[in-house]
Order: C-alpha cells, then structure tokens, then sequence
C-alpha cells in the first residue's frame, strides 16, 4: 500500500489557538479586516467542556453583539463571612447575567467563521519548527494525532491557563494559578435573582465559594481556592454540606463537573516576535474574582487591532507588537494593579477580620454603596468608595490600606507580581 501522502504545508496572515470567547473575539475581527485567519481547537466540539460559572456584565453581551446565551439576570447578592454572618444587597435593575457558557463560545466561533475565519476543532498546537524568517512554523496534531505543518505571519495564544503557545515562545506565566472546583445541580432552592459568595479560610482560602442560580431553577456552586494541601473539591464538599443545611435539604445530584485553574498576577510581557497572547494564556483575569471573559474578549479586541496595523505594516516584530501591551495596560492595567493589591491586602485577613467587615458592611450605608457603585468589572471601584465613606472600615483593615484611601491617590501602591514560571 502506498504512504499516505504528506500534506503540504498551509499559509496564514493568523493563525489562533484556542476557540474560546478571547480567540474567536481575536479571529472575528482579524477576519473581518481581511487576514485569512486558521483557529485551531483541541477539543472536539467549540465551548465543550465547559469550565466557568458563566456570570458576566452587561458589557460582555455587548461586546458579543448578542443576548442569545443568556439564561438569567441577576439583581443581587449575599456575602457570607467565614462565620455566616452576611449582607446583602438588591439593585432594582438587573447587574449581571448568567449565560449559557458554552453557547457564548459557539456563538462567537460562529461569528468569526462568518466573517471568513476557518474552524478546525480537534486540532493541536504542539510546537513550533524552526522556521522561515517571514513567519512563524508550527506543527499542529489532528484528531488521529498525525502531524501536519501551517505557516502564519502571526499567532495568537488564546490556549488559556496552562497556554502551550506561552510556553513555546518562551514568555512567561504567573506561578499563581488557583485551582477551581464547580458542579451544576439542575434543581437547587435558593433566590434565582440573587448569587451567593462565601468567604474565608473555612470555605475558599484565596478567592470565594458561590452559589449562581442558572435561569432554570438550578445552580452552580464552585470554589476557587489557594492549594494548600487541601484541594478545591475538599473545599467544595464543604460549602455543599453547608448549603444543604442552610436551604433545609441536599441539592440532589449533579450534572457536570469542572476542574480547572485561574491565573492570578501580570505577566511581564503579553508579546514576542510574531506572537501575541490573549485571555487567560496572558492573565487577563479580574484578581478578586478570577472573572476573565470581558477582560478576555477586551484585550482580544486589542489585540486585533494592533495584529491589523502590524499585518498592514508587515512589520511583525516585538517592537510593533509591544503596542498590544501599551494598548490593553491603559485600558485595564490600572485596574489589575489596585484589584491585586487589595488582593494581597484581603488574603492576609483572618476568618475573624473577614466576619467583622462582613458585620461592618451590613451595619453602615454600604449596602447602598455597593448598589450604587457595585461594578463586577471594575471592583475597585466599590472597594474604594466603601472605605472612603466608611471610616469604621478603614479601621478593621491593615494600617497601608487606610493610608492609600486616604491618600486620594490614583496609583496603587507597587505589589510584587510574585514569582513567574519559565
Ligand atoms: C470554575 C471557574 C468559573 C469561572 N467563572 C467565571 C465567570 O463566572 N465569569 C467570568 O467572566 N469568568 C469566569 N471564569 C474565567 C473564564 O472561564 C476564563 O477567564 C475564560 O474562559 C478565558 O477565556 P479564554 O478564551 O482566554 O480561554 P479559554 O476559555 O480557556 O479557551 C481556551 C481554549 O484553548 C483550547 N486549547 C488549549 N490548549 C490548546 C492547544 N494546545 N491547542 C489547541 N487548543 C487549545 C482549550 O480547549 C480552550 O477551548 C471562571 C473560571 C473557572 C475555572
């Protein structure tokens, strides 16, 4: 029998890795501008499996031009300290949406294939080759696992978390990834206009536990926690147990489960020669909720607008494409700066210190503060305006948070971006 023939190898202006919401943002509008665009996705089916609570801002459903994925709007929220005193707060118009997740990232494939992006799913990245000096050789494995070649002017790693693309062109990653544990329940008690968030050592060292109604009478519950030995899953059977007593019997049986990681930190550099990355391959996650899809699809957008100019100009080095730092820093990077140093500034606190806030919060205006600036987005914002307004705040908090408050400045103080990977 003759050998299979070898295929030769495909050209692109772009090729992305990655078919969720930041690489098919990116696709889109590289396609829509007239680069020929290859998105390549090592799972079977775009959007599956699904790994995200899917809570998002009005802002998201703008940036995707449609409300078609979404499940539920949300009003509200409870907070929950450690010891289960909470406060709580309604806004009368809807703050946030629970969408279908992976109805979002079919969605935006689509769009971007409609635009003239080519789809190719079961396909990976694995590495690069050496290559020519006018692109980039990258060797990808197809379903089957047999190797073929492209050549793209540009890549874009949109490969999330653990990015193969970030590690090939050698950029480096945060250390910090905080492992998650989510499950869907299809029937669940509970407020379906409201989301619950859990806090502290006792039930989500590092980030929080949540209960999110889905629309359809059911929930997700998840913890996002620091790995300290115990793992995500210890954590959420914990905030289960809890639940079930709390709404008077067990949310019965799930029906998906989802294991991943959130990055948590900067990165140095979001670009190389002839690469750009996107999404949570670059970090772009909100640091005090781990939320990374308006980050995500935010910088894609910018990333594809400096990819058009670069393409334009052919000129693809790491020079041009630090505008992409320049570009997504200036829209979001201040924002990043506070959330993480408020981050490290909540992650000190004792269960008792949060249970105090948790008390403060509920005993003072906050909770019309929290409606009337409350911005999943742009969390700082609320942050900041609680302790400005509230001084018996500022006096449960370290002594340099008070000051920075107090301070009226717009820059938050320098926080380490701590260790990265290679
Ligand atoms: C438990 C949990 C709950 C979350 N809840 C929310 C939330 O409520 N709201 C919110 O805004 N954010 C949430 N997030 C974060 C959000 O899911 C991510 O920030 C978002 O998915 C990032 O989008 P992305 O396009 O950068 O990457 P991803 O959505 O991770 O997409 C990356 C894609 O790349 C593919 N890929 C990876 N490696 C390769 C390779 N070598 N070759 C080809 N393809 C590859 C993957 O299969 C995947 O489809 C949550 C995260 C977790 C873990």
């Amino acid at each position: 029998m003759d050998a299979p023939a070898e295929r030769p190898p495909e050209r692109w202006d772009v090729l992305v890795v990655g078919a969720g919401p930041a690489g098919s943002t990116a696709a889109y509008r590289l396609a829509q501008r007239g680069h020929s665009v290859l998105v390549v996705e090592e799972h079977g089916k775009v959007g599956q499996p699904v790994q995200c609570a899917g809570l998002v801002s009005r802002r998201v459903l703008d940036l995707a031009g449609s409300e078609s994925m979404v499940r539920a709007t949300v009003r509200g929220a409870s907070v929950f300290g450690p010891g289960l005193g909470s406060v709580s707060f309604h806004a009368p118009e809807p703050r946030a949406f629970v969408i279908d997740r992976a109805g979002l990232d079919v969605y935006l494939a689509d769009r971007a294939a409609r635009a003239g992006a080519e789809y190719r799913t079961s396909t990976r990245f694995d590495r690069l080759l050496p290559g020519p000096v006018d692109g980039v050789r990258v060797r990808l494995l197809d379903g089957e696992d047999a190797p073929f070649e492209v050549t793209a002017r540009l890549v874009i790693g949109a490969d999330g978390v653990a990015s193969a693309v970030a590690r090939a062109f050698r950029l480096r990653r945060p250390v910090e990834i905080l492992p998650a544990f989510e499950a869907e329940f299809p029937a669940s008690p509970g407020d379906p206009d409201a989301v619950e968030v859990y806090l502290g050592r006792r039930f989500a060292p590092g980030l929080f536990g949540w209960w999110i109604p889905d629309g359809a009478g059911g929930a997700r519950v998840g913890v996002a926690a620091d790995a300290d030995g115990t793992s995500a899953r210890a954590y959420y059977l914990r905030l289960l147990e809890h639940l079930g007593k709390r709404f008077g019997r067990p949310l019965g049986s799930a029906t998906a489960y989802l294991v991943s990681g959130i990055p948590i930190g900067t990165l140095p550099k979001t670009h190389g020669e002839r690469v750009l990355l996107v999404g949570d391959a670059a970090a772009q996650v909100k640091p005090l909720s781990g939320g990374g899809i308006f980050t995500g699809m935010t910088c894609a957008e910018i990333a594809a607008t400096v990819a058009d100019e670069a393409l334009r100009a052919d000129d693809l080095s790491a020079g041009a494409l630090a505008e992409y730092d320049r570009r997504w820093s200036a829209a979001l990077g201040e924002e990043f700066r506070r959330a993480l140093y408020l981050r490290r500034v909540f992650t000190r606190l004792s269960d008792a210190d949060l249970d105090a806030l948790v008390h403060a919060l509920g005993s003072t205006g906050s909770p019309a503060t929290i409606v009337a600036f409350g911005d999943i987005d742009f969390p700082t914002h609320v942050v900041r305006e609680l302790l400005r307004t509230s001084p018996s705040l500022v006096r449960l908090l370290p002594k340099a948070l008070g000051a920075w408050v107090s301070s009226g400045a717009y820059r938050a103080p320098d926080v380490e971006p701590g260790p990265l990977r290679k």
